[in-house]
């Protein structure tokens, strides 16, 4: 049993701070409490804030040895499949390179707090593989959303996709597809539709730069949002260049929208309109996309996008709102994990307070030294290791 005693604890899908204690069993929390204890490993959290730790929402973790390679050339030269810059090096880079990479890109998550991730995985089920074997001894969870050659091939047989999509299936979480730049529109149907019947996610990336959105009006009539929401995909990254049909659209969609706003920083593809998401009643997500353009750190990632969208938008943006992008809004995809509630997993923090505003302490303030605990499912993580 372990108990965490006297921190201010985010409670709940809200983050509502409260004083109180809570009680691990396990790898659950089973009670919250003002009870104090006499048995038990305790934690005093006095000076504490005690928050459910981060989702990243969407990484791509195996270019994690191609750090800042590729600077200032374009988002299709980096990282379009299947001849893309990214893609040629993956081919070519040792494995034991990227397993050693991907290892010490897990070591700075869990030393910046985060403990769940969901990886666009590469390399078809060979590529899944890779990184789960990479990951499979250290205390960090991954959903793997995986891709086969095959979709690139708009004259596939149907049969043969169906096939390989289940089979890739059944190796991962569900799908990771790249744009509809690569994949023709029935080949996508067919994936997602094997996802629907497997209850897999279905993920693309959307809506990422202006010229393909224009490139996709003008070839289909339609924007990719549109696209992606007729097909029938139930994740959607990045959405940092709706129209304003495409905001209409994804209003009361059963979507969640992962946005990854340094990525599209550091690319120069804009800045997502967050205040207009915002009211569509959709799941906001955060992710750190490539670990080649960025440091999958989601400090950075909500500090990064609570800034640019008050100053882009000039209207307050509730940091709280920001925080719930990076650990209850995943509660959809993880299930019993991501909130700190009777009965769900234990994955929290444990982190100095260091201002009177405890979302702002988070985003404003906070630095892996100040994180005095990672707690996955239930266990202490010995971040020195
Ligand atoms: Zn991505």
């Amino acid at each position: 049993m372990l108990i965490i005693e006297n921190g201010l604890v985010l409670l709940g899908k809200e983050l509502k701070p409260v004083r109180t204690n809570l009680v691990i069993e396990d790898d659950k929390i089973i009670e919250i409490t003002n009870n104090k204890f006499n048995h038990g490993k305790k934690i005093d959290a006095t000076g504490c804030i005690v928050l459910p730790s981060f989702t990243n929402s969407h990484i791509h973790i195996a270019d994690s040895f191609a750090k800042d390679i590729a600077d200032g050339k374009s988002l299709d030269e980096i990282v379009k499949p299947p001849n893309g810059i990214k893609h040629r090096l993956l081919e070519k880079t040792p494995k034991e390179k990227i397993v050693e990479s991907v290892k010490r890109s897990v070591k700075e998550m869990l030393m910046t707090g985060t403990t769940r991730f969901i990886d666009f995985r590469e390399g078809g089920i060979e590529g899944i593989k890779l990184v789960r074997d990479a990951i499979k001894d250290l205390p960090i969870e991954c959903k793997f959303l995986g891709r086969d050659p095959i979709f690139y091939n708009p004259n596939a047989k149907r049969n043969e996709v169906r096939k390989k999509t289940k089979n890739l299936l059944s190796y991962c979480d569900g799908v990771g597809l790249s744009g509809f730049g690569e994949i023709d529109d029935n080949i996508a149907k067919i994936v997602v539709s094997q996802c629907k019947k497997n209850k897999k996610i279905a993920a693309i990336h959307v809506a990422e730069d202006v010229k393909t959105q224009k490139i996709s009006l003008k070839n289909t009539g339609k924007t990719e949002v549109q696209r992606a929401l007729e097909t029938g995909f139930d994740m959607l990254i990045h959405v940092t260049n709706p129209t304003s049909a495409d905001i209409e659209l994804l209003k009361n969609s059963d979507v969640s929208v992962v946005l990854c706003p340094r990525s599209n920083g550091i690319l120069g593809t804009g800045i997502p309109p967050i205040s207009n998401l915002l009211h569509l009643n959709i799941n906001l997500l955060l992710g750190s996309d490539n670990v080649m353009f960025n440091a999958p750190n989601m400090i950075r990632e909500m500090e990064y996008t609570l800034k640019v969208s008050r100053g882009f938008s000039r209207k307050y943006l509730d940091p709280k709102i920001v925080i719930k992008m990076a650990t209850t809004n995943s509660l959809p995809i993880f299930g019993d994990v991501g909130c700190i509630e009777e009965g769900y997993r234990a994955d929290i923090l444990i982190v100095k307070k260091l201002s009177s505003n405890p979302w702002l302490s988070i985003i404003n303030r906070l630095e892996p030294h100040d994180i005095h605990y990672v707690i996955k499912d239930g266990k202490i993580v010995n971040l020195a290791n």
